[in-house]
């Protein structure tokens, strides 16, 4: 493999030959010089290459810069030399260029000129090579690696939960179904025969890998899930999509408060790394996307979080005087207009709010001694609020039982996770945090649908 850009700006000196493969960017071309740009999304900056019109070679690859177009493909020989351009410390003096696939000008979707977002979600295929999603393609995967990392640190396991499943109330959402019937067939006839369907049974694609993960969690104890979840919220918000990444963290003999540190560090840890392993692309983030993102993150590595119960949070609203589109009331759920409120306007930081009415929380949440709320948790940031929901569970068996009896709910579906309750019960907690979501406040980008790489979401084009 030859070195990549990245490479290159790193291991590379003065006076080295180079080969540089890419795909070119912009081309501009004075009296004495064509300059190309290119990139290879090893790092956001391109690397200059400078072909001399007066060298005496220029009459012989003159035909093939000509096909060096924005977005063709192409290898490029030169020399490492001092740059005197701003903003880079080293270019290429260019001897020889190949084009590898051409880009025709006339027909290629990405010319120069600032393309809008909404553009680019059509062209899902080629945002990649833009500057934009090339910074949030890097830091996505800067981020995997460090959930990995920060868990495995800590003696978590890794547990892959199955992505389908026949509990149809997972607690968090409405589901997909899964099926093989043929749905032509079945509106023909007017019958549904789930014996005949591939389960046997109903079956659904998961909304959460929480109740699985708690098998693993009551036998291992520190354990995590990091992988897909789907959500058929018809909502076409900037903060939901249809097909996203969980992170799932689970704690034996844990209480709540052992949750939000777990959490609290889980976010200040991100964060961190961010800061310093993808400062250039955060850089830029900073200057078009989210201008103070930096300061902002920064913040948040130096700051402690602020902490209220829900009921002080409805309190702080009612007080407030700011009108709301929806008037909030104790036992409403928070919107997203409370929480950006909460966040931005009273705290100006990220804000964990606990005790929440049991009756808008999922039913495995620990009920609290008060008989009104549970031991649950959320983590609000401003720009768009929620990015952690957790709780302590509950672990006692006749409260669950009684819990689940009472919200109506089926109790065949859950006998495995009741059992879990029946032997060797013990307290545990966990948290989800939306992966996409981490990516908005670290990215500063404002839609969900822009920092995951081929978004889902209700009557999407392009998809
Ligand atoms: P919200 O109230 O914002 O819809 P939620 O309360 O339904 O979220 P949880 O069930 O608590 O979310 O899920 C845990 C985390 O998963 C959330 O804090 C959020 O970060 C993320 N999340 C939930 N739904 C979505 C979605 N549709 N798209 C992307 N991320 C999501
Ligand atoms: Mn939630």
């Amino acid at each position: 493999m030859i070195p990549t850009i990245k490479e290159i700006f790193s291991l590379k000196a003065e006076g080295q030959a180079v080969t540089v493969r890419g795909w070119i960017r912009t081309k501009r071309q004075t009296k004495s010089a064509v300059f190309l740009e290119v990139n290879d999304g090893s790092c956001f900056a391109n690397i200059q290459c400078v072909f001399d019109q007066g060298s005496p070679a220029f009459q012989a690859i003159a035909p093939e810069l000509e096909k060096a177009t924005t977005g063709a493909s192409a290898s490029i020989e030169g020399t490492l030399v001092p740059s005197p351009a701003t903003g880079q410390k080293l270019e290429v003096s260019a001897r020889s260029i190949q084009i590898i696939g051409e880009a025709p000008a006339d027909t290629y979707p990405l010319q120069k000129k600032a393309h809008s977002l909404e553009f680019l979600r059509e062209q899902a295929h080629l945002r990649p090579r833009t500057n934009t999603f090339g910074a949030v393609a890097r830091v996505r995967n800067r981020m995997a690696f460090a959930v990995h990392q920060f868990f495995q640190e800590r003696g978590f396991q890794y547990v892959h939960t199955p992505l389908i499943t026949a509990s149809d109330a997972e607690g968090a959402g409405a589901m997909f179904q899964v099926t093989t019937l043929d749905l032509q067939k079945i509106a023909q006839s007017g019958t549904v025969d789930y014996e005949k369907d591939f389960f046997g049974k109903p079956a659904y694609l998961t909304v959460s890998g929480q109740l699985n993960v708690e098998t693993y969690c009551q036998a291992m104890n520190r354990v995590y899930t990091f992988g897909p979840a789907f959500r058929a919220e018809n909502s076409n918000t900037t903060r939901h999509l249809a097909e996203f990444w969980m992170i799932e963290p689970e704690i034996a003999f844990a209480t709540l408060e052992d949750d939000i540190e777990l959490a609290k560090s889980f976010i200040t840890q991100l964060v961190k790394t961010a800061l310093e392993d993808c400062a250039e692309d955060l850089a830029f983030f900073d200057a078009r996307i989210q201008p103070g993102l930096v300061a902002d993150l920064q913040k948040v590595v130096a700051g402690s979080f602020y902490r209220v119960t829900y009921t002080e949070a409805i309190d702080a609203l009612l007080k407030s005087g700011q009108e709301f589109e929806f008037k909030p009331y104790w036992g409403c759920d928070l919107q997203s207009e409370h929480e950006k409120f909460l966040t931005e306007k009273v705290v100006g930081g990220p804000l964990v709010v606990t005790d929440y009415p049991k009756d808008i929380k999922a039913f495995y949440m620990k009920q609290n001694d008060d008989g009104k709320t549970v031991a649950a948790m959320d983590i609000l940031v401003p720009r768009f609020g929620e990015i952690i929901g957790g709780s302590e569970r509950e672990w006692r068996l006749d409260l669950l039982e009684k819990r689940i009896k009472d919200l109506g709910l089926d109790s065949n579906n859950y006998w495995w996770y009741i059992d879990l309750r029946r032997y060797g019960s013990t307290p545990h907690a966990g948290f989800g945090l939306g992966f996409e979501r981490l990516l908005l406040y670290i990215t500063g980008m404002t839609n969900i649908r822009d920092v995951i790489p081929f978004p889902r979401a209700p009557k999407l084009a392009g998809f």
